[in-house]
């Protein structure tokens, strides 16, 4: 069975790792785990990660929910990088972002939990895509790996209990990745039992004007737009005074 994949031109096969290989994947740039299902192009050493080889074009994510985060196979910017809101790392390989409002997101960093409960902490953990209140001032420090908490853009797990301070990067809460988590609108509604209605009732014809369609194309432009204007401007001898 083969495989396409938008980011790379040639087929990929499901490979799975075995104890002792060592694959990077393109997408997150991290190894994949032995024993885990991975897309390969053996030609080109070329794979993915079975979750950043499916992750959706789009995103509907609660962080930013103002538009559909575009999932783009490297960065659009002259760096080559981009920096990531959720954990404030770089990255160089896929990235789910907002054009519009200059949004960045490691795929793995998108499709982390919003809930988790860490053996550390009695508590569960909630994330946090902005500053906690009441904590402006005096840097703060990640409860599991004692280093300090970064920039105010970044997210954070948080302790669901009142007045109980426990807070910590995404990336030490937890490794989870769900492609399921955020790609419906609301993951409660899919548990609901379905009713007898929907034998006898024809299923809609889709929408022939989707506005989330209309907005990926719009953003996609702009990307073009701000690829063309780089392209520009480094042509432009003006540029480099
Ligand atoms: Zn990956
Ligand atoms: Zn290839
Ligand atoms: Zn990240
Ligand atoms: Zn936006
Ligand atoms: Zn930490
Ligand atoms: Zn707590």
């Amino acid at each position: 069975m083969e495989y396409k994949h938008f980011s790379h031109p040639h087929n990929l096969n499901i490979f799975k790792v075995q104890q002792g290989q060592q694959f990077p994947c393109h997408g997150c740039q991290s190894l994949c785990q032995t024993d885990s299902n991975i897309y390969a192009c053996w030609s080109c050493s070329f794979f993915l990660h079975e979750h950043c080889g499916n992750a959706t074009r789009y995103l509907h994510h609660p962080s930013h929910s103002l538009h559909p985060l575009i999932l783009i196979p490297s960065p659009t910017y002259c760096s080559g990088a981009f920096v990531c809101n959720a954990c404030g790392n770089t990255g160089s390989s896929f990235g789910y972002c907002c054009a519009l409002c200059e949004i960045d997101l490691h795929v793995n960093c998108a499709l982390l939990p919003t809930k988790i409960t860490h053996k550390s902490h009695q508590h569960d953990l909630k994330i946090n895509f902005r500053e906690a209140d009441g904590q402006k001032g005096s840097p703060e420090f990640c409860k599991i790996c004692s280093k300090a908490m970064g920039s105010k853009k970044n997210w954070s797990y948080c302790c669901v209990e009142n007045g109980c301070d426990f807070r910590v990067h995404p990336g030490c809460g937890t490794t989870q990745v769900n492609l399921g988590w955020y790609q419906g609108m609301d993951p409660e509604d899919d548990k609901a039992p379905r009713t007898s209605e929907t034998q006898t009732a024809p299923s809609p014809a889709p929408a022939k004007s989707d506005p989330v369609a209309e907005l990926l194309d719009l953003q996609l432009q702009m990307q073009m737009a701000q690829q063309f204007a780089q392209l520009m401007s480094s042509f432009n001898p003006a540029s480099l005074v």
